[in-house]
């Protein structure tokens, strides 16, 4: 990068790094993109990469270098508020997938624009940015690496709904919630409500990190339960058939559905709606 233009905003990370596979990369801290996406996963935001940069010409996401103690998903924001025009307060983030090599990393942030933004020319980084339908993405000259990923990420631009079993939930620990099972889902709840992701591990292993609207069906005595910053839905009769009625709901409306129980028969009732069930220990194991 020698020629880069006078206007191009500069932190301590910006710099090569060679790596153990043999390649350099940009980013000591590693580097982060934003996969924006918007109308139901159609369309995405990318960015016309200018000639001087590396593989310059090509379309790849707006991103770049992570400054020292900047996570991943601040790194893509910035970068796409300084080269793209975005607002990070228009995105929903609702993924991450990670690249990782051996002294380098590369993290893709998969987010929904939720402000309508059209984006633009920020910085001397962009020749152009540009809103592209899914369709024309790969007739595009694609930066090598987003080419790669792109088959992938393409199958995750949609709403992410997990849908939590509960009463199962609450089971998978004995720590004497039958003497009031209504205060301890209430206390569960809660919990979940502080959750702001989920490792993707349990559900799939091609993300890293999931930020999904969490749905507790909640059944029985808990039925009553209330808390802030999550839904939930009280089944008036079967928790189970509720389970099942909100995962087809969810994929019907096109979300990309995750439900957490270890009911066996749940699970396979969930199969037709769902990506991936994970057992009621791993999600535990996130609240601890
Ligand atoms: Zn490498």
């Amino acid at each position: 990068m020698a020629d880069v233009p006078g206007d191009i905003h500069h932190h301590d990370a910006d710099r090569w790094v060679q790596c153990g596979c043999g390649a350099k990369h940009w980013g000591a801290n590693g580097a982060a993109g934003l996969l924006l996406w918007r109308a139901a996963g159609t369309e995405v935001l990318l960015q016309h990469r200018a000639p001087f940069s590396h593989f310059g010409g090509t379309w790849g996401l707006p991103g770049g270098a992570r400054a020292s103690q900047e996570d991943a998903i601040g790194a893509a924001l910035r970068e796409a508020a300084e080269e793209a025009l975005i607002s990070p307060h228009g995105c929903r983030v609702w993924a991450t997938h990670e690249l990782t090599h051996p002294d380098w990393s590369y993290t893709t942030v998969i987010a929904e624009d939720i402000a309508q933004q059209a984006g633009g020319i920020g910085d001397g980084e962009s020749l152009d940015v540009r809103w592209v339908p899914m369709e024309s993405v790969s007739h595009l000259a694609l930066l090598p690496a987003f080419e790669d990923a792109w088959p992938l990420l393409r199958r995750y631009l949609r709403p992410i709904t997990l849908i939590v079993d509960m009463a199962n939930l609450l089971g998978s620990r004995p720590d004497g919630w039958w003497r009031d099972r209504a205060g301890a889902t209430q206390r569960l709840a809660r919990s979940l409500s502080e959750l702001d992701s989920v490792a993707a591990a349990p559900f799939t292993s091609e993300l890293s990190r999931l930020f999904p609207e969490v749905l507790a069906v909640v059944e029985g005595q808990a039925r009553g339960v209330d808390v802030q910053g999550v839904r939930i839905v009280a089944a008036s009769g079967s928790g189970d058939d509720e389970i099942v009625a909100q995962a087809r709901a969810a994929a019907e409306a096109g979300d990309i559905v995750l439900a957490v129980t270890s009911d066996r028969e749940l699970t396979e009732r969930l199969a037709p709606w769902v990506l991936a069930v994970a057992g009621s220990g791993s999600l535990r194991r996130e609240l601890d």
